[in-house]
């Protein structure tokens, strides 16, 4: 399905393409340094996004950035979803790592002190929500930010925190009213090196993001590092977590497709009982099935993302991209995997790890069931009585 891309969208995947398939899938294997991408790889490939183009992808205009609506960005992270060599979650080689909350949400000052410093790639930055009692139900965070003179003093404990031995600060929400629930939660920028603010550990986890946990132990922070007001941390981080909903599902689009090419390719080298695997209607089951849902999937996944370019409320939208997107990647990889047998679980193959990226995506940002919780809502509203 091409949904009648522009032809500027279309130029840029084949160039996308033929960098991946040319550039970095010949070298995905050797670019890992145990959880790490290795640095030569990283400026190797950072360097040819920016003579490709392809470059701040998700930074606007006005900042420097290439401007692009979601369904181009959604593009890019299809092309890139097929190769391993990219971190899954955090694949900034396209650009600095920017989110929705830095660029929409900041004031003037703030953004002389932060988002042009992350513009340039002079700092880094992460996000810190989930708590060890607060992860999918994140509204039941318990980390508080009081107010002292011209001060907020921040207490609790952050866990699985992208990046957070490397940032430079954290967008860290807090409880600033506890009578209000999600609507007494703030978001608040706090510098890694505030005292008070201390990385406890990497966290090991099957996939390349190795998360971190933070303690905040009477870290005081000027309240000018409030971002937007009071009781807007969970508004601003909704509309951070929507736009990484399409994301996963994009990034599942390229996993599907991988995976086709992958088992298609060695269904038909591979020979057992005097006959190629492709020639057996048990193998070619799962890759129909795959291929089913890489036609089925890619309209919602670009309609979505079309719909928000036009102004349009995607929040509905966004839980199918995720839910649908990160489960149909994982059983394409599963499917794949059991194609290759056991080439399939070892490293000399990517498939395992996609296996794995998939198998984490399905948890990270949202697992499964609270989206279907949310999305529940919707059929009762759109359908009950
Ligand atoms: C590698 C990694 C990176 C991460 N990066 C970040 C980050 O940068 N910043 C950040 O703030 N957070 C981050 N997270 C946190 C992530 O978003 C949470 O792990 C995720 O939202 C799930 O929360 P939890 O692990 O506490 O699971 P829980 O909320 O404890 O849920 C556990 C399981 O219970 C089930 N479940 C939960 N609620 C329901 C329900 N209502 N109905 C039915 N079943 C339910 C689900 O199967 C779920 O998987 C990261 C996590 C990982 C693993």
């Amino acid at each position: 399905m091409d949904l009648e891309l522009p032809e500027e969208l279309r130029l840029m995947r084949d160039t996308l393409r033929r960098f991946i398939d040319n550039e970095v899938i010949p070298y995905e294997r050797d670019s890992w340094e145990g959880p790490d991408l290795k640095p030569e790889y990283r400026e190797k490939w950072e360097a040819r996004a920016q003579e490709l183009g392809i470059w701040q992808i998700d930074l606007p205009e006005e900042y420097g950035g290439m401007g692009l609506g979601l369904l181009a960005r959604t593009i890019v992270w299809e092309e890139i979803g097929r190769t391993i060599a990219f971190p899954r979650r955090k694949p900034w080689i396209f650009g600095h790592d920017m989110s929705p909350i830095l660029v929409s949400y900041l004031n003037e000052e703030q953004r002389e002190k932060y988002l042009y410093p992350v513009v340039s790639g002079e700092k880094k930055h992460a996000f810190a929500q989930t708590e060890p009692d607060a992860g999918g139900d994140a509204a039941a965070i318990r980390t508080t930010a009081v107010r002292n003179g011209d001060h907020y003093v921040i207490n609790g404990m952050k866990r699985f925190i992208t990046g957070g031995d490397s940032a430079d600060f954290f967008k860290v929400t807090c409880v600033t009213d506890p009578e209000k629930g999600a609507r007494g939660v703030s978001c608040i920028l706090v510098d890694a090196d505030s005292p008070g603010v201390t990385v406890l550990r990497r966290q090991e986890t099957m996939m390349d993001d190795q998360p971190c946990e933070i303690a905040f132990d009477d870290a005081r922070v000027p309240v000018e590092n409030l971002i937007g007001k009071e009781g807007d941390g969970f508004k601003m981080a909704q509309h951070w977590i929507t736009i990484g909903r399409v994301r996963h599902g994009a990034g599942a689009l390229g996993v599907m497709e991988r995976c086709l090419e992958m088992s298609a390719s060695y269904a038909q080298q591979r020979k057992t009982f005097g006959r190629p695997l492709a020639d057996r209607q048990a193998v070619q089951w799962p890759m129909v099935d795959i291929y089913a849902d890489l036609q089925t999937m890619r309209p919602l996944i670009y309609n979505t993302a079309a719909k928000f370019d036009a102004g349009e409320d995607i929040r509905w939208d966004s839980y199918l991209c995720k839910y649908l997107g990160d489960r149909k990647g994982y059983e394409a990889a599963d499917r794949c995997l059991q194609i290759f047998g056991g080439m399939g679980l070892t490293t000399d193959m990517p498939v395992e790890k996609l296996w794995r990226d998939m198998r984490s995506m399905m948890i990270t940002e949202g697992p499964e069931e609270i989206l279907r919780m949310s999305l529940a809502q919707e059929v009762l509203r759109r359908y009950g009585d």
